[in-house]
């Protein structure tokens, strides 16, 4: 079955195709719908503006969709930036003066009060409605510096559980491997393979 991957992004295309992978599943990319609408992420919730793409998305391309939503929830920030994360330092906001926002947020405050999480919706949509909606999870906290070169967004500054190193100083690879999105997209893998066998 094509299940079309609601992004036009290559890297995160690649990276969820890996994760989707087999033999019962070919993904596409939104590149291949150039006239597929641009869904503004305006709700309240990660799963509102998930399911809000994969529906349209899925509409559109009469296709079974994946879309995905994700950000960072700070608990001494009762949980913003959340579906702000992109946007976090206003307009015109870069993963550079996002960063230094958290920093500037965080000022003087405990490491227990650090506590962060980052957090993935992935929703689930043929052209009737939504199938499904899961959510992955992965657990640290705000470090009082940046450290690390490889990733994007607020990863200097997040430091996993997992790793006791920040997402920029792992390689992708080990990232892959326990990220908010790996953990959703393999929770979306299962629901999709539900469907295939329940309408084949
Ligand atoms: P999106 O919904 O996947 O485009 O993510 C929205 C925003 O959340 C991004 O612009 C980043 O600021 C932040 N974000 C989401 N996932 C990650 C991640 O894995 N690392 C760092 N920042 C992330």
């Amino acid at each position: 079955m094509e299940v079309v991957v609601s992004t036009r992004n290559k890297d995160k295309f690649r990276e969820i195709s890996e994760i989707l992978e087999d033999s019962s599943i070919k993904t596409v990319s939104l590149e291949d719908f150039p006239d597929a609408p641009m869904v503004e992420e305006d709700g309240d919730t990660f799963a509102d503006n998930a399911a809000k793409k994969a529906l349209v998305l899925a509409r559109f391309t009469k296709r079974f969709t994946v879309a995905d939503d994700s950000g960072l929830e700070v608990d001494y920030l009762n949980g913003a930036p959340g579906v702000y994360s992109a946007r976090f330092s206003g307009v015109g906001a870069t993963y550079q003066s996002n960063n230094e926002k958290l920093l500037q947020s965080l000022e003087g405050v405990s490491e227990e009060q650090r506590k962060a999480r980052f957090v993935c919706c992935v929703a689930i949509a043929d052209e009737h409605g939504i199938v499904g909606i899961v959510e992955g999870e992965s657990r640290g906290i705000i470090d009082t510096q940046q450290r690390g070169d490889n990733g994007f967004g607020y990863d200097p500054l997040f430091i996993s559980f997992d790793y006791n190193r920040t997402f920029a100083e792992l390689d992708p690879s080990e990232k892959n491997k326990i990220s908010h999105r790996a953990k959703a997209f393999a929770k979306a893998k299962d629901v999709i393979l539900k469907y295939i066998k329940e309408n084949s």
